[in-house]
């Protein structure tokens, strides 16, 4: 199948690095033109776009376009692709392809597939426009604005899968280890799941808004006294915190033989290190999960809508000068809770 041309070449204008912007570096604008459409693919403007800490891996990359969290409309459609329509509210997040075509796919599990492309591979999300695999695109509800759907893109959908491929159900004590993007979404999605949740956090100073986002306990992560009080206590435990962490601290509050813990953050040394016992004695899982599939997404994004799950964000415009000033912030774990681009 040939490619399919635009009636009008689109003009998209991106935030492209230079640098490090989190250092010395910055954002440029950049233009690039978009004549045609492969086989599959759509072309959507972008109505908001948001930052996640994974952006971050754009970084030293001269002349990358990151994003993998947007909202938007579909402007353009390849011919072979047939269940979206022009002009619908749509959604982006991390995977931009699969191979369609293996054990994963096959069994709707392309988060897994083993060839599947991300945002970093080519032009992404944080630009007017962006070229996408209609497959991962998701139709949006429309009880849910524009600038609260780009978080759920990434944010919302990695702890919504990591509850659901773990079997968190109703009941379940669950912990949310760091209350930032993804974190204040888990406190969130975990309530309305009917589980008892709780917060851990570094400090005291996340307390009140935790509450406000459905935990019924905090745990100070520096105060031995609430982590000994909460020992062997969680079903299970999401971390989400994107720094290295004590991880036996952790440990010590799983529940023998059932306890999980699932890592959703990548650390800055890439690796955590754990003390065999709670593993062997207690029995404990230790476990990752990885954004999700379509099928999940659009299961995500229906619960977020039905249970009024909607993420705190800070609003910005949408220029270099924008996204540096909210980078900086991102990198001080200042935002609360997300930073989203309004275009
Ligand atoms: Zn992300
Ligand atoms: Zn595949």
């Amino acid at each position: 199948m040939s490619a399919t041309k635009l009636e009008t070449p689109v003009t998209a204008v991106g935030i492209a690095v230079k640098g490090n912007p989190t250092k010395d570096g910055k954002f440029e604008e950049t233009e690039y033109t978009i004549e045609e459409l492969n086989p599959g693919q759509v072309l959507v403007k972008i109505t908001a776009t948001s930052i996640c800490h994974t952006d971050f891996q754009c970084f030293n990359t001269d002349g990358a376009v990151p994003g993998h969290e947007m909202c938007g409309k579909i402007e353009a459609m390849a011919d072979d692709v047939k269940d979206l329509k022009i002009g619908q509210r749509v959604a982006i997040g991390w995977q931009r392809s699969s191979c369609r075509d293996c054990e994963f796919c096959n069994k709707g599990e392309e988060n897994m597939c083993q060839k599947k492309t991300n945002f970093q591979d080519g032009k992404a999300g944080w630009a007017t426009y962006v070229v996408w695999d209609a497959h991962f695109v998701a139709p949006v509800p429309d009880s849910i604005e524009d600038s609260a759907v780009a978080p759920l893109m990434c944010a919302g959908t990695t702890v919504y899968n990591a509850f659901k491929q773990n079997g968190v159900k109703k009941g379940d004590k669950v912990a949310i280890v760091s209350i930032g993007g993804l974190g204040h979404l888990g406190l969130m999605i975990a309530h309305k799941m009917g589980c008892e949740v709780t917060a851990i956090s570094r400090g005291m100073d996340k307390k009140e808004e935790a509450e406000g986002f459905g935990a019924n306990k905090y745990i100070d992560s520096k105060n031995k006294d609430h982590v000994k009080a909460a020992e062997k206590e969680f079903d299970f435990m999401l971390i989400t915190t994107p720094a290295d962490l004590d991880c036996d601290m952790y440990a010590s509050m799983i529940q023998p033989q059932h306890g999980v813990m699932c890592f959703v953050g990548v650390p800055p040394s890439f690796k955590f290190t754990f003390g065999i016992y709670p593993i062997i004695v207690d029995n404990i899982k230790i476990t990752g999960s990885l954004i999700a599939s379509p099928e999940t997404t659009n299961e995500m994004l229906k619960f977020c809508a039905d249970n009024d799950v909607q993420p705190t964000i800070e609003r910005f415009e949408f220029n270099a000068d924008a996204f540096l000033k909210a980078v900086k912030r991102v990198n001080d774990n200042e935002i609360r809770f997300r930073a989203v681009m309004l275009l």
